[in-house]
């Protein structure tokens, strides 16, 4: 009994770990997206900052082109002014350069502006491709984490299947079939019995508890449990009870 109970705790040590891993192991797809999706909106970032810069130099092109026209139209009316033969007509022509001469004052300012702008854009353009190569470096270091944690992890679960083989091979099925429905009903199927730390003056330490549900346990069962004879379970919560001697 005692060899049944030993391996019954082997088992239930095989087990622990095995749902560590696979506790971690699930997270792997979703801490993937999560890395993807940080690494995508470094990328969009920089599509929009060079939009943004395309935009503004579009816009700058345009800024010169009205400059230009006006300027032509300026040095029309000034070709004009020299055949004009009435007072009107000459003071038209020179309000019309005056219009045209404040127009291009106009569009210097808002190019003034724009380069301003344009600096700016091209600046943070550079501080986002600079961060996106040391992102970029991040990234793969850690998508190649997360693939090797993967592989790791599915080779460390092989192994311990393969453990778990061995030693369910040695243990009688109608154990192993107990031990089974107990761990699907509560997740763990052995509880280890632990000593209770007394503190408090006035209390006696030799109260025992169920490792899995932390009820206390009659001395009687407690005896019973240490001589590992036979397999008992707690009363409360139902799972086999065992007293670990490496442990205490
Ligand atoms: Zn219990």
């Amino acid at each position: 009994m005692s060899e049944l109970l030993d391996n019954l705790y082997k088992l239930h040590l095989l087990d622990i770990k095995l749902k560590r891993i696979h506790d971690r192991m699930i997270t792997i797809p979703k801490r993937t997206e999560v890395l993807e999706q940080r690494f995508q909106r470094r990328k969009d970032e920089i599509v929009e900052h060079k939009e943004n810069l395309t935009s503004a130099e579009v816009e700058r092109k345009k800024i010169e082109l009205d400059i230009e026209q006006a300027e032509d139209k300026i040095n029309t009316y000034q070709n004009q002014l020299q055949k004009v033969k009435t007072n009107e007509e000459y003071r038209g022509l020179e309000a019309q350069i005056e219009f045209q001469k404040s127009k291009i004052n106009n569009l210097e300012t808002q190019e003034i502006e724009l380069l301003d702008k344009i600096d700016q854009y091209q600046d943070e353009l550079n501080e986002f491709k600079k961060r996106m190569e040391n992102e970029q470096q991040r990234y793969e270091q850690e998508k190649e984490k997360l693939e090797k944690e993967k592989i790791t992890s599915d080779q460390i679960i092989t192994e311990l299947n393969q453990q778990k083989q061995q030693i369910s091979q040695i243990i009688q099925p109608r154990f192993l079939k107990k031990y089974e429905r107990i761990r699907n009903a509560k997740g763990t199927a052995i509880a280890v019995i632990s000593e209770m730390d007394f503190n408090t003056p006035g209390t006696t330490n030799d109260v025992w508890i169920c490792g899995g549900c932390n009820s206390t346990l009659p001395p009687q069962i407690v005896e019973e449990v240490k001589m590992n004879t036979k397999m008992i379970t707690c009363e409360v919560c139902g799972r086999i009870l065992y007293y670990d001697r490496d442990e205490i």
